[in-house]
């Protein structure tokens, strides 16, 4: 174990090239057939250290879909703008056995079990304020805030190829709003699927770990958002449920608060220290990268990252 010592590229270099075999055992995702484009040989990982430095090796400059990690930014606008336990009215904060897209994701009472899973990201997403695509250009500016990167923007392909096969998402949404947990038009379902299609890169995600790994600082030291409350309850939900029906055996692997996205990008936040982010499109039969989640276990083991 190096706990305590400096993170380097060369022993990030080490942890891809060990790594990269696993790139030819998952399966990229093409249930939204734009996604199935994707070269599932890439592989990157990037660190944010404690000091803000940005450390990285492999495909880190690749660009591909945030999807679901966008859940925790919509997260934080949505306790920013309506309060916890208001928005908790219509969520849970259960974890699941069920995968991410999963119509059992509901509590007895037709409740999302919690914010990572589509549903529940479906109803925090419409709980955003403002009409049309408002709430989608909210959760845009601060992914640019977080990550300081102006250049961030929707990958129009995906999103239509979203819009166009997203019939379960389609369908949870009129559920929800039957059940009377979403207000508003298919706008507010719209803004969930251009959220998903933003772009970014690992170096990206690693930025967006730190961010809430520091209670809402960001890289670079700006305190604008910094906001504790919110920091504990984006990495407790990101910890009990980030990487869906994979979270608890992850919290005993990894032991850290991380959120996937079926476009082949993790985030980790390693609480009070860094962030990592990972890309690699080939995913488990979870829909987590299956060579990302190899090499958090591995920087996680060797840097006795855990927090148990
Ligand atoms: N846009 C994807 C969906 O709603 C996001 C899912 C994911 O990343 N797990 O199906």
């Amino acid at each position: 174990i190096n706990k305590g010592q400096e993170i380097t590229s060369e022993i990030l270099n080490r942890i891809v090239e060990k790594n990269r075999h696993y790139t030819t055992q998952g399966k990229v995702a093409d249930y939204i057939p734009e996604l199935g484009k994707a070269n599932p040989s890439k592989i990157g990982i990037a660190v944010v250290n404690a000091q803000g430095k940005v450390i990285s090796s492999g495909d880190v400059s690749e660009k591909f879909t945030i999807q679901s990690i966008s859940k925790i930014i919509a997260l934080m606008i949505a306790v920013q703008e309506n309060g916890e336990e208001n928005l908790y009215k219509k969520l849970g904060y259960f974890g699941t056995d069920q995968p991410f897209n999963h119509f059992g994701n509901l509590d007895n009472n037709g409740k999302p079990l919690n914010p990572m899973m589509n549903a529940g990201a479906i109803v925090t997403t419409a709980s955003i304020q403002g009409e049309g695509d408002l709430g989608y250009q909210k959760i845009l500016a601060m992914i640019r805030y977080i990550t300081k990167n102006s250049a961030i923007n929707l990958n129009e392909k995906v999103y239509l190829s979203e819009k166009e096969t997203g019939h379960r998402n389609r369908g949870m949404f009129h559920i929800l709003k039957n059940s009377g947990l979403i207000e508003g038009t298919e706008d507010k379902l719209d803004n969930y699927f251009k959220q998903c299609s933003i772009e970014v890169t690992a170096v990206d995600l690693a930025k967006i770990g730190y961010f809430f790994a520091n209670n809402g600082t960001r890289f670079d030291g700006d305190t604008t958002y910094k906001n504790i409350e919110i920091a504990r309850l984006i990495q407790s939900q990101m910890l009990t449920a980030g990487m869906y029906e994979f979270s608890g055996e992850y919290s005993r692997t990894v032991g850290l608060p991380s959120k996937s996205g079926v476009g082949g990008g993790i985030t980790v936040s390693v609480p009070h220290k860094m962030g990592i982010g990972v890309y690699s499109p080939a995913l488990d039969e979870h829909g987590n990268s299956l060579a990302g989640y190899q090499m958090i276990v591995e920087l996680s083991k060797l840097y006795d990252l855990s927090i148990f």
